[in-house]
């Protein structure tokens, strides 16, 4: 079993590191995917090429099948880029892929991974539990070295009400080990990472509605938050080092339209009320 299978890109990264725990790519049965961003997903129609099932939750699956729409949408963020970030994007045939509901049990004898629908990030995201291991995704937070937990912020289905149920959905589970896409084990106690995230979750869209109602417009908006998130990097832990990799892994720039189109879309009266 694998749990998101990063971008075509870094493919052959799987490729190594499968081989140096004596397995190889063919061994791999059964994808798991916490969401369809190309980051988590990208390489899945390689692994459906080696007869891999791919497992998504109902909302991702037409794009897997079909990512027309995924590309066009993924090429007016990131233009030029799209190949050196993703490499190759093809269809995962409709015959690989499995729609899990939310709390779907897959069994693959010895173990039963449960599917678990966590939407904030995007709206067609689950998490995994195995046991007392959960595997995160993007709702659980990216963090780097000995960091603090952030959340990804990316338009165009940021929830923040949403991310905080999810958040507390994943602290009912009250896994022992918690592992993310970006990136491993968290180290020490799960529960203390998902506070830290949570409150970020709270206080970063705090900070845009006050910024959005004040009048601040998008470009003004970008660098005023690329200061507010390294600032907080760096008053919790992180190395200025550090802090440009948390910018390179997760910049800073996307929780910009996604944070405006939140407000705009769930709370218009909020932000608008203050620049008519
Ligand atoms: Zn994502």
């Amino acid at each position: 079993m694998l749990f998101d299978t990063g971008p075509e890109s870094t493919f052959d990264n799987i490729v190594t590191a499968l081989r140096q725990i004596g397995a190889s790519v063919n061994d791999i049965r059964h994808v798991f995917l916490s969401h369809i961003h190309f980051d988590h997903a990208g390489a899945a129609w390689r692994f459906a090429e080696l007869g891999a099932t791919i497992y998504v939750h109902p909302r991702g699956a037409q794009h897997l099948i079909d990512p027309a729409k995924l590309i066009a949408s993924a090429a007016r963020i990131f233009g030029d880029d799209m190949q050196r970030l993703w490499g190759r994007i093809a269809p995962v045939p409709e015959n690989r892929v499995r729609i899990l509901e939310d709390k779907a049990i897959v069994p693959v004898a010895p173990f039963e991974i449960r599917a678990i629908a966590t939407p904030g990030h995007a709206s067609h995201h689950h998490v995994y539990r195995w046991e007392d291991n959960l595997f995160g995704g993007d709702i659980a937070g990216v963090r780097l070295g000995n960091g603090p937990p952030i959340p990804p912020f990316v338009p165009p289905e940021l929830q923040i009400e949403s991310w905080h149920e999810s958040i507390a959905k994943i602290r009912e589970l009250n896994p022992t080990n918690l592992y993310l896409p970006h990136f491993g084990s968290v180290k020490g106690c799960v529960a203390v990472h998902l506070d830290a995230l949570d409150e970020r979750v709270t206080r970063w869209s705090e900070w845009f509605r006050e910024k959005i109602s004040a009048g601040f417009r998008e470009p003004d908006l970008v660098a005023a938050f690329a200061r507010l998130e390294h600032d907080d990097l760096i008053a919790n832990g992180a190395t200025e080092e550090l802090a440009r990799d948390y910018e390179t892994v997760d910049p800073s720039y996307m929780a910009v339209p996604g944070a405006i189109r939140y407000w705009q879309k769930y709370h218009p009266g909020e932000v608008f009320a203050n620049n008519r």
